[in-house]
């Protein structure tokens, strides 16, 4: 049975672009939230035990959270997870999941970074128990929108002083949003600090996200976009039966610590209307439709 709907790639946006920083820096309180702020951006942070400034600041990076950015768990000590025994994986990557949900109450953490991008199936095994997505960086860090990645494996551009200009990253915003691609970015520090090869200069990164504003691409964090693009594959593969008046459409949720509500745009195939739970949804501007994936299911009636 043909599926009457398709999913909107990125919100309604021709590209995304995510921006996402490690380590749990001071400068991520006192340079980057305000920075994002003033641009009016959210984006995602992965917090490890291995932060001095992290464990005794946890309040400040909660009033981050509050206010609409991600809060992703990188492990307790910081370690190459593939060096580890399944033991100790599980302490530094299901254990500090615990730890991070105690302590920053209310926030789901369900979005995991790879410490050095060290990651192999064994360590994916364990973050996918608990993680519906997980950043690594080996490669140039574009995620095409048909084809289903390694969720467990999303591949990030990072950031370097001495390898990385501002030019080149705002190019790679271009190419990205000429591609109809999402760009995962990858960060560290944000100061002027130069002796921080992975760090950034906070007028350096406001250039890059200022570049993707520019272009109109779907600015949001990593877990945001991922669970919105997962989501689509479930559509796509959603069962379908025809009824005289209507299409009955049902799925399933792809993994079960993904968001509860994730809203997604969908385009009808023809002229008919949408309802999920009997209630009959108004299409948007574009002549797309709002579904909520939190509902498993939708009626298209003829
Ligand atoms: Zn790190």
């Amino acid at each position: 049975m043909k599926n009457p709907i398709t999913v909107v790639p990125w919100n309604g946006h021709k590209a995304a672009a995510s921006f996402t920083f490690d380590d749990a820096y001071e400068s991520h309180v006192t340079n980057l939230a305000p920075l994002l702020d003033s641009l009016g951006v959210k984006a995602t942070c992965f917090l490890t035990g291995d932060s001095y400034y992290f464990n005794h600041n946890i309040e400040k990076f909660r009033a981050m959270a509050a206010n609409g950015l991600e809060m992703g768990n990188h492990t307790e000590t910081h370690p190459k997870l593939t060096q580890l025994s399944d033991a100790d994986r599980k302490r530094e990557i299901l254990g500090y999941k615990e730890y991070l949900k105690k302590n920053m109450p209310g926030l789901p953490f369900n979005v995991f970074g790879t410490p050095y991008c060290d990651n192999n199936e064994e360590v994916q095994k364990i973050i996918g128990q608990e993680h519906y997505i997980s950043r690594d960086c080996r490669g140039y860090g574009r995620i095409t929108w048909e084809k289903e990645p390694n969720w467990l494996s999303m591949d990030s551009k990072a950031w370097q002083r001495s390898l990385n200009t501002v030019e080149e990253f705002c190019q790679i915003a271009r190419d990205t949003n000429d591609a109809g691609e999402w760009i995962i970015y990858m960060n560290h520090g944000v100061d002027l600090d130069k002796n921080n090869d992975y760090s950034i200069d906070p007028e350096d990164l406001k250039a890059i996200i200022q570049q993707a504003i520019d272009l109109d691409m779907w600015i949001a964090p990593f877990g945001t976009v991922g669970a919105y693009h997962r989501a689509s594959f479930a559509l796509q593969h959603a069962s379908v039966s025809e009824n005289e008046d209507s299409y009955k459409i049902r799925w399933k949720f792809p993994h079960a610590k993904m968001p509860k509500s994730i809203p997604i745009r969908i385009a009808l195939d023809f002229d008919g209307t949408i309802e999920q739970q009997d209630k009959e949804l108004s299409p948007n501007e574009d002549g797309s439709y709002t579904i909520e994936f939190g509902k498993r299911e939708l009626d298209v009636l003829k």
